[in-house]
């Protein structure tokens, strides 16, 4: 059997494509062969262009994952319009920093709702399709705070050790159905979940102290992970949590 990372014919879902690491990881994909289909509650006309620019198929659903009851129609909508799902990307993901002492149950729910109950009930919806169809990728965005406890992020953190956890049971329960549920930990990248740490000297220059590439990812470091668990390559890569971090965790 030859190696293959081609993804020709296949569909990928990616919550939150409009901008930062999910447009990075739609691109990606649709270089390697993908139609993609971006849900999301901002237009994501720019990742719809560069989908196209790269000769595949692009579709854009509304979607607002803070009500985790939108997923079943997001999945439903993704058949009816793209003719099937072989990957589903869940990347969207807000956090709220505060003080542990002062965290209000709003900035809790909030995070939880978006990063950790719309994530599952996707994955729920996507695999009922994948099963009926014997294949499928998962691949669920973790973080450093998969790892380690970060600090004044307490439901951030929370929502991404569930999201580790998560993809192992996952992994654990449809290994043997054909469906892959990987994860990627970005590591410290330069998007608007990152914003705020940019621009404070401080907190910017422990967090490049620590980093042994020396710089923060851009959002183009992490397509290839995503190809890489997307495609036949990773046929045999269940339950991982694969760090693309520039070594940060290696310190
Ligand atoms: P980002 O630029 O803030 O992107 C987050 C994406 O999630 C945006 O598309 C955003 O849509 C979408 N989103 C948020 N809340 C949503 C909601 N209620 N309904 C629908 N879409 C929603 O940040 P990013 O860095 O690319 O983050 C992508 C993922 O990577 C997140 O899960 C994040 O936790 C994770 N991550 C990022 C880093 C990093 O260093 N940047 C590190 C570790 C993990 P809008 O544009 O409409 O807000």
């Amino acid at each position: 059997m030859s190696l293959s990372f081609n993804l020709d014919g296949k569909v990928a879902l990616v919550t939150g494509g409009n901008t930062g690491l999910g447009q990075a990881m739609a691109i990606a994909l649709a270089q390697a062969g993908a139609d993609i289909v971006v849900a999301g509650r901002s237009s994501a006309a720019e990742t719809g262009e560069a989908v196209e620019s790269a000769g595949r198929k692009f579709y854009e659903i509304k979607a607002d994952f803070s009500d985790p009851s939108c997923v079943e129609g997001v999945v439903a909508t993704t058949v009816e319009q793209a003719g099937r799902i072989d990957i589903l990307v869940n990347n969207a993901g807000i956090i709220k920093r505060n003080d542990a002492l002062d965290f209000t149950q709003d900035d809790w729910d909030s995070v939880m709702d978006v990063n950790i109950k719309s994530a599952f009930f996707l994955c729920q919806a996507a695999a009922k399709r994948m099963v009926a169809q014997g294949s499928g990728k998962i691949i669920n965005i973790a973080s450093m705070l998969s790892f380690q406890g970060g600090i004044r992020v307490a439901s951030y953190t929370s929502s991404k050790s569930a999201i580790a956890g998560l993809t192992k049971l996952l992994a654990n329960e449809w290994a043997a159905k054909g469906i892959n549920v990987n994860a990627i930990a970005p590591g410290y990248f330069a998007t608007n979940n990152t914003a705020a740490l940019q621009a404070d000297p401080d907190r910017n220059e422990q967090i490049l102290g620590r980093i042994p590439a020396g710089r923060w990812g851009d959002p183009s470091d992490i397509g290839g992970a995503a190809v890489f668990l997307s495609s036949a390559a990773a046929d045999y890569v269940h339950g991982t949590v694969l760090a693309v971090d520039g070594g940060w965790l290696a310190r």
